[in-house]
């Protein structure tokens, strides 16, 4: 598109709803996707920002007869949660829809029936897996069996969570229903296809010829490399009651595929939305259609849903999609599944009032390139040290001393010198240099200009020392915070794409409202005697206790899943009868403990057994156990285990103890007391 374009429709993927959304969600798709929003905004362009909650498809399903309620009952849940979290996050939507609602039936059907009155697809019969018990076709998720690349026993039909492989149902070995867990059988079924390998030229000619400068490299090489792997037909309906019911004859208890159906809902959310204006959106020319996705949605977003609107022909096509990497999560891999995240909506329990704080953090560690990692001690460090002492620092001291020296008053400027000057001049250079970064989908890049304009106004109040000077040259004084609070005030408006809550408090604390993006670097935005409210902390400090919780909740999770992924050693070699009863096994009651002195893991232990004398036992516990709370507990001993000598203690049987999969001991005690010495068999 050479010339400005007159309008953009900005999408963001869908979130599933099936859990909630962590801080990877945030950081891949909705935080870039705000900025660029807000920032058009500012820039007075015509934009809307649409998303909505993706409610169809296998998955949702599963977990509905999995916790014994509806699909239904699973979406509503989860789109009130995610949908709050967006909104807590300050993710500027113009509409939250929802691919559940009438308008998307319609929109949905509508496409479909347009493809295929025109003859755009393939139909196709095919064997499919059927579970005969729960008298039902077996798609994607709803059967499962042993991966014949890695051999993992719970791969997908679709795909092998393990190795990552893309599977067909009928490649898993020994497949088995999710349903029933029966052996499915094979039975004929009708589908409708998307001849993908028909588009195949003029896809190449559109992304690998078109947008080789344009996209994202991680972007561009992603949908190369597919192009040139050989494009293949593409189902897109499935045998399923929950989505969309295929809108012709002799498709009954088949819904669209929900990859033909979830990007269709960005139509349908601008219909939502714009119910007499939406096509002006979707199909004028004039318009930019920009979508905001994660890497593992980019084939979906390049390919799939492109040709998809090609074949309707209605549509314009994307112009970019800027997707990110991964986010990891203290140097593993966010999952779901193993709660391995940072849920949103936790986020805010644990730290009220500070969504802008994880927006700054996720921003300036963004994997805009390459996958990144999230920890908690960056987190910290970024508040601590950028966000308070550059940002919140700068924007206090000029307040307070305005309040100190001018009684909260702009001081006027009486005659600006060289560095006044330079100061004023770099102001006005950072609306463009930002927002041409943002324009090219730069957004760290773009936050750490934010970040120099603040550190600029640091470093001018450090070199001017209005706090000295006022002792000698009043009238000098006010125009250095003079000049300090415009480019203050700049950043009410600068601020507000990347930490919408930050720049409207800086915007109640200066008395003032966010600008146009092309005014906010003027030199005048505060006239001299404009009246200042109270300064505020914009920013606090984050303590170590704080952050040492937040990795400790991990540690714990990480402990659970351990535990939870154990699997017991392998059995040892048989031993006869007569063997075992050779061992003389006995509970004894421990009388003292003391530690070895000199040693880290040793107790000595005097264990009644009773004999007339108790036994002396030394065992390697100390690490596990305080000697004071074994005193009185009864324990499972080895009696007739030939005596050692240890640190010049002689040890007269072992204790026995069971271990758990994370190393801890436990004792193994009579479950009533018994008298010491009682045998064990
Ligand atoms: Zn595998």
């Amino acid at each position: 598109m050479s010339s400005a374009p007159q309008r953009y429709t900005v999408t963001a993927a869908l979130p599933y709803a099936n859990g909630p959304v962590h801080i990877g969600h945030l950081a891949g798709v909705y935080i870039p996707a705000d900025i660029y929003a807000r920032y058009l905004r500012a820039q007075q362009r015509d934009v809307k920002f649409v998303c909505g909650s993706d409610e169809h498809g296998v998955p949702i399903t599963i977990r509905a007869q999995k916790e014994g309620v509806t699909p239904q009952q699973v979406v509503d849940k989860y789109n009130a949660i995610i949908r709050d979290s967006f909104q807590d996050f300050g993710i500027s939507f113009d509409i939250y829809s929802r691919t559940s609602s009438k308008t998307h039936a319609e929109v949905a059907s509508g496409f479909f029936r347009k493809l295929y009155e025109e003859g755009k697809f393939i139909e196709q019969t095919s064997q499919q897996y059927y579970d005969e018990k729960a008298d039902q076709f077996l798609a994607d998720r709803y059967i499962v069996g042993t991966c014949p690349n890695c051999g993992n026993e719970n791969a997908y039909g679709d795909q092998c969570e393990k190795c990552g492989t893309s599977l067909s149902p009928t490649e898993l070995i020994n497949p088995r229903s999710m349903l029933s867990g029966n052996q499915p059988v094979l039975r004929e079924t009708k589908h409708w296809y998307l001849p993908l390998d028909q588009y195949e030229p003029w896809l190449r000619e559109w992304i690998v010829e078109g947008h080789k400068q344009d996209w994202k490299a991680n972007v561009y090489g992603q949908c190369k490399s597919w192009i040139d792997q050989g494009l293949q037909p593409r189902a897109v309906t499935r045998d399923l009651d929950w989505g969309v019911p295929v809108p012709v004859e002799g498709a009954e208890g088949k819904v669209l595929y929900v990859w033909f159906d979830a990007p269709i809902g960005y139509i349908s959310a601008t219909k939502d939305l714009l119910p007499d204006t939406w096509e002006t959106y979707w199909k004028d020319q004039g318009t930019k259609l920009v979508h905001f996705i994660g890497k593992d949605n980019i084939v979906f977003h390049c390919i799939i849903f492109p040709a998809m609107l090609k074949a309707h022909g209605d549509y314009i096509l994307p112009d970019n999609v800027p997707a990110n990497e991964f986010l990891n999560l203290e140097g593993d891999k966010i999952s779901t599944s193993r709660n391995w995240a940072v849920w949103l909506h936790e986020y805010l329990q644990d730290f009220p009032g500070q969504a802008d704080v994880l927006r700054y953090v996720l921003c300036a560690n963004a994997p805009e390139n390459k996958d990144n990692d999230f920890t908690w001690k960056d987190f910290q460090a970024r508040n601590n040290n950028e966000l308070v002492a550059n940002l919140g620092n700068f924007v206090n001291r000029a307040v307070v001393l305005t309040h100190k020296f001018f009684e909260g008053k702009v001081p006027a400027a009486v005659g600006f010198t060289t560095e006044d000057e330079d100061v004023l001049r770099l102001l006005q250079e950072f609306p463009a240099r930002i927002g041409e970064l943002i324009d090219n989908y730069r957004f760290r890049d773009a936050l750490n200009e934010l970040m120099n304009l603040s550190r600029l106004g640091n470093k001018y109040l450090a070199d001017m020392e209005p706090w000295k000077l006022i002792k000698t040259d009043a009238a000098r004084t006010g125009t250095v915070l003079h000049v300090s609070l415009q480019l203050a005030a700049s950043l009410v408006t600068l601020l507000e794409p990347f930490m919408p809550t930050a720049a409207a408090r800086l915007g109640a604390m200066l008395n003032t409202e966010k600008g146009t993006w092309p005014q906010a670097g003027r030199p005048d935005l505060l006239a001299a005697g404009h009246q200042l409210a109270e300064a505020a902390l914009l920013f606090t400090k984050i303590e170590d206790a704080t952050v040492e919780a937040q990795v400790q909740k991990l540690l714990d999770t990480k402990k659970a899943n351990e535990l939870a992924a154990a699997v017991s050693a392998p059995a040892k070699d048989d031993v006869s009868f007569e063997q075992f009863q050779q061992m003389d096994l006995r509970i004894g009651t421990i009388v003292a403990a003391e530690k070895v002195a000199k040693t880290k893991k040793l107790l000595k232990l005097s264990v009644d057994l009773g004999f007339a004398e108790p036994r002396t036992i030394v065992s390697g516990i100390a690490e596990h156990f305080l000697p004071e709370a074994l005193i009185g507990q009864q324990v499972q001993v080895l009696l007739n285990l030939a005596p050692r000598e240890i640190k010049g203690i002689q040890s007269q049987g072992m204790l026995l103890m069971a271990e758990n999969a994370d190393g801890s001991l436990s004792l193994m005690q009579p479950s009533s007391p018994v008298r010491p010495g009682s045998g064990v068999a």
